[in-house]
């Protein structure tokens, strides 16, 4: 037997399933699944996506036995129908209907009313009784016809129609007559021939394959690319092809149509959302010609109809056990549904509905947590316009949406006016063709960033993303004009200090002021997290502790303090170094930095000491009970000193230093490749003082704490280990720095000492560090970076090439390369647990925060993850997912 290209559905049985959305589509799954549950559907029949893949493949042309099964279906069809396809007595019309494996809503194309032709008109209009109808749904078809298969522009129909009207004087379509229409029809034809320079198909069967041809064609049109590259949509076999009868929702006026969500798409409210038009077709919804009516009306205009529209979505809900979004069409008060599937959902709705359903007892939680995605709950973590108010609102320009949030504040073109603004109390959102790294500070302070070139991966973008910033990138409708300080919008003047609203969840760009709601982990998310965080809690683990846990990479008590609330159950990263940037320690340090002996440093350092240790307490206070790691100095301290020659000559004034002597130091300082040189453990070693200073403030701090009552766990963590007498000589230094310390102290700390593992020989020789080390941190932004051979700072001049010809399947700066790295994360964990069996392992590399990267830590067997405190609750998400996978 040959192979089945083509499946039918009938008035109450199909050949499909929903099971089937890969070879059928959505639509052609979900028509086949509704007639097997007795829900009224249009009969027709699905050519499957498998046909579509072959279209392409052989040169858009279709094997014979294609062309003999949909004969075949058509057949039945037109025998279950009673009526033939251009039949002058009683003809059938068809729909020629798109649909993927995976919903792109509009996206690709769909003809209605195929068939009809100078015969089938005076049938439909003989048979109807309703020659206005049958006209009417001829020039429909023509328009569409012409459109979607033959490319006329739509214009071209639009203006036609329009001399119409304007010689009968009327403003709508309705108060056409079928005369008017038959006008219309002829007025049609011409534009018709006028673009083709053919004329219109008359036979059903040309017409058919015609839009069989142009709904396949459809999958590769400009818009489809652009919205499977965007949602990362790869893999597919391409659309389906739903021929299915036509029912009519512009039959009457107790005839028309709708669209419906079981429950609101925005909010996820348990109530029955919908819109209808009564005699109308089709699209005439969702194209806004004219205004429809909301579906409570419906219950009013007709109860009868309504009661079973909700009866059915009920059902329709149950069975799928998730909110459905469903067409409907009536025909002369005769109820049938088109179309159903799960409904695109707010992050919100997301939440709330999977909440609902399992309390609602239809669904479990472990399938409420893999329900929600990421990007979804990233959402409902930034603040935000909200849903109500967005529909009230039109935006000004649109871009990318770069880091997700809304931000309101007055235009600001630089860094510094940014800084300068925000000093005085304003709030403002910093507007730069794209933005550097002398840009941080302004993008710091400011509450949102606007760029007019750039991409998802641009600095603004990647930098917004990771200060929790919303950013709208590449908005090229804005042009900027810097020596005038304005921006333009379509001729429209925007000047510094105006306000500007801007939604990073979707790149809009609003004019004035928008109030924004703030985000919590309130009621229904946080019922979400904690069964997450439950599942979590039951992962078996080696290692010193149960459960996959998640932390925070935290400089600061306030940051720690988000993260605590968002979730977060330790620290996997301080940074140490962010407290050295200070004002009142960078000068002291700058002063370390130059010093010529050893005893100059120590003293030069003990202004530091003090400050660090309160650092320090702030930190242990917020996390009381919760693991600290703090990692000791680690960037080159080049970083620390100015650069320019200007500059060195202020500092030497500030320092009271001798100008020609610090500008040879600064010289000696610098490095061909400082992120391989002289920084890490290397400053550990080279010079022991500023991590006995740091040791010594951790534990004074701690001891301090411990002695308000506070449970502190700190856990010092050592930077870029390559080599086992590294981490020898430097843990030596810190104990004896931790007994001196606690010589006498009546309170007991429970520290631990560990490494990091982001150079590849320290996961190649993880088996001899082990003895070593209490715990080991995965720190895979330098573990990529070296195992790549990829400069962390320079990715944006190729890795988006790389990506775009698919070189790399991803940027492995923010998806962990489990392949190529990721071995070397797994040789980490299981050399050093050879050794020591209870060795504590974890990520603190960016990839903490990201989903798959976060299965990938969960597969190695790592404890925990770590990442900024705005994407712990996604990582307390993804971490639950991530074991529910296993
Ligand atoms: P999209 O995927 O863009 O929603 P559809 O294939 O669902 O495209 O069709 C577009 C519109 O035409 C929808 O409103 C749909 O309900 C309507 N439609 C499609 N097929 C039929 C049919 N056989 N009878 C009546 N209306 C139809
Ligand atoms: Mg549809
Ligand atoms: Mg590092």
């Amino acid at each position: 037997m040959s192979e089945q290209y083509v499946y039918y559905f009938g008035t109450d049985k199909a050949e499909g399933r929903a099971e089937m959305k890969e070879l059928l589509g959505g639509k052609g799954a979900n028509l086949a699944e509704m007639t097997n549950l007795g829900i009224p559907v249009p009969p027709g029949f699905t050519i499957s996506t498998g046909v579509c893949s072959l279209y392409y493949r052989s040169d858009r042309t279709y094997p014979d036995e294609v062309r003999k099964q949909v004969a075949e279906n058509l057949d039945r069809l037109e025998k279950e129908m009673g009526k033939k396809l251009g039949n002058r007595e009683d003809p059938l019309l068809v729909s020629v209907r798109s649909g993927a494996a995976i919903s792109m809503p509009g996206m690709m194309d769909t003809v209605l009313n195929l068939g009809l032709n100078s015969s089938a008109v005076e049938g439909i209009a003989k048979n109807t009784g309703n020659t206005r109808f049958a006209w009417d749904a001829y020039r429909r078809f023509i328009q569409m016809y012409g459109d979607v298969v033959m490319g006329v522009p739509h214009e071209a129909f639009e203006n036609a129609l329009n001399a119409i009207k304007r010689e009968k004087g009327v403003g709508a379509d309705t108060e056409l007559n079928a005369d008017d229409l038959k006008k219309v029809v002829d007025s049609y034809m011409s534009v018709y021939e006028r673009t083709v320079d053919k004329e219109f198909p008359q036979d059903p069967i040309e017409q058919l394959w015609g839009a069989i041809d142009a709904v396949f064609g459809s999958w590769n049109n400009d818009r489809a690319l652009k919205y499977r590259s965007i949602n990362k949509i790869g893999d597919l076999l391409g659309t389906a092809v739903n021929v299915q009868s036509m029912v009519y929702g512009n039959w009457s006026d107790t005839s028309g149509t709708g669209v419906c969500f079981s429950r609101d798409p925005s909010t996820g409210e348990n109530y029955f959302y919908g819109e209808y038009l009564m005699n109308a077709q089709g699209e005439d919804v969702v194209a806004g010609i004219r205004t429809p009516e909301p579906l409570s009306s419906l219950e009013s205009a007709n109860p009868e109809v309504y009661k079973q529209l909700v009866d059915i979505k009920e059902r329709l809900e149950g069975h799928y056990r998730d909110m459905q979004d469903m067409e409907f069409t009536i025909q002369e008060g005769r109820l049938f549904l088109l179309q159903t599937r799960n409904g695109k959902r707010t992050g919100r709705a997301a939440v709330k509905v999977a909440v609902d359903l399992v309390n609602e007892g239809m669904i479990g939680r472990n399938d409420a947590i893999s329900r929600i995605t990421a990007e979804q709950l990233d959402q409902l973590l930034h603040p935000m316009i909200s849903p109500k108010a967005k529909k009230n609102l039109e935006p000004i320009a649109r871009g990318l949406e770069a880091s997700p949030g809304a931000a309101v504040g007055k235009v600001v073109f630089n860094a510094e006016e940014a800084e300068l603004w925000a000093s005085r109390g304003e709030k403002v959102v910093l507007v730069r063709r794209e933005t550097s790294p002398e840009d941080i500070g302004g993008m710091n302070v400011a509450e949102g960033i606007l760029t007019s070139t750039g991409g998802m991966t641009s600095h603004a973008a990647v930098v917004a993303r990771g200060m929790g910033k919303p950013c709208v990138a590449g908005c090229k409708d804005v042009v900027i004009d810097e020596s005038t300080k304005t921006f333009s919008i379509g001729g429209k003047i925007y000047r510094e200090g105006d306000f500007i609203t801007l939604d990073g969840s979707d790149g809009e760009v609003y004019a004035g002021t928008i109030e924004l709601e703030k985000p919590s982990l309130s009621g229904e998310l946080n019922e979400l997290l904690s069964w997450a965080d439950e599942i979590r809690h039951k992962a078996k683990r080696v290692g010193i502790e149960d459960g996959f846990m998640v932390r925070t990479n935290a400089d600061l008590p306030q940051d720690a303090r988000l993260a605590v609330d968002f979730g977060a159950e330790g620290i996997g990263l301080t940074r140490t170094e962010h407290m050295f940037f200070e004002e009142a320690k960078l000068t002291s340090f700058r002063s370390m930095i130059i010093a010529d002996s050893l005893q100059e440093r120590v003293d030069a350092l003990k202004p530091i000491l003090k400050l660090q240790i309160e650092d320090f307490r702030g930190i242990f206070r917020v996390m009381d009970g919760k693991p600290v790691t703090i990692r000791l100095l680690d960037p080159p301290l080049h970083e620390f000193v100015p650069h320019s020659e200007t500059e060195v000559r202020e500092l030497a004034k500030e320092l009271g230093a001798n100008v020609e002597k610090l500008l040879k130091r600064v010289m000696e300082l610098k490095e061909l490749n400082p992120m391989l040189g002289h920084r890490g453990c290397r400053l550990g070693i080279t010079y022991p003082e500023i991590y006995d200073m740091q040791v010594e403030a951790i534990m004074t701090a701690a001891v301090a704490e411990a002695r308000m009552g506070i449970d502190v766990r700190p856990e010092i963590m050592i930077p870029l280990i390559g080599s086992t007498a590294e981490l020898e000589v430097l843990r030596t230094n810190a104990q004896k720095v931790i007994n001196r310390v606690m010589d006498g102290v009546d309170v007991g700390i429970d520290y631990l000492i560990g490494t990091m593992i982001e150079i590849p020989r320290a996961a190649l020789t993880a088996d001899l560090i082990a003895p070593h080390a209490d715990f080991y941190s995965f720190g895979t932004n330098d573990l990529t970076q070296m195992t790549f051979g990829f400069s962390r700072d320079d990715v944006g001049t190729f890795v988006p090439e790389y990506i775009e010809k698919k070189i790399l399947k991803f940027d492995p700066f923010q998806t962990l390369d489990a392949s190529g790295v990721g071995q070397l994360v797994e040789m980490g964990v299981r050399k050093g647990r050879n050794v020591k069996p209870t060795l504590k392992a974890g990520i603190c590399g960016e990839h903490g925060g990201d989903p798959s990267s976060i299965a990938f830590c969960y597969k190695a067997g790592l404890n925990y993850v770590s990442c900024s405190p705005y994407r712990v609750p996604i990582a307390r998400l993804a971490a639950a997912q991530a074991v529910l996978n296993r």
